[in-house]
């Protein structure tokens, strides 16, 4: 799921910007405790609570790069753009733009902040190590 600034008038915003950087938002289940990216309010995948019983909760916006893929062809989006799987440090794995300025390597430290791509506003990570 590409984390994507406005999906739906009911969704509401993927992220936001606190003085810790950009938070991406994100959903907990009130019964068992799972917790998930993007925000959701169907129901727990885990212990099948229903949407009433899920909450809503921030995830920091950096992790390691556990692969990527340069993409050449979309249907919709033009290309190329860099696509990586991100393993949050606060444990969901999500998939998410990269920046295309960097030399990207599995097990890379990313951290991820608010930019335009493709005329809309999304969460691109970038590299973490400094
Ligand atoms: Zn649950």
């Amino acid at each position: 799921m590409v984390l994507k600034d406005n999906p739906s008038e009911e969704a509401g915003p993927q992220w936001l910007d606190s003085e810790r950087g950009t938070q991406l938002i994100g959903w907990i289940c009130l019964r068992c405790g799972q917790r998930g990216v993007p925000r959701q309010r169907f129901g727990c995948e885990r212990c099948g609570a229903p949407g009433n019983e899920i909450g809503e909760t921030r995830f920091e916006a950096r992790g390691v790069l556990r692969s990527f893929a340069e993409v050449h062809r979309h249907a919709k989006w033009p290309v190329p753009f860099v696509m990586g799987e991100i393993t949050l440090d606060d444990g969901p794995t999500i998939h998410a733009f990269l920046d295309d300025e960097v030399a990207w390597h599995p097990g890379a430290t990313v951290v991820g902040q608010a930019g335009e791509r493709l005329l809309h506003s999304y969460v691109v990570f970038t590299s973490g190590e400094h």
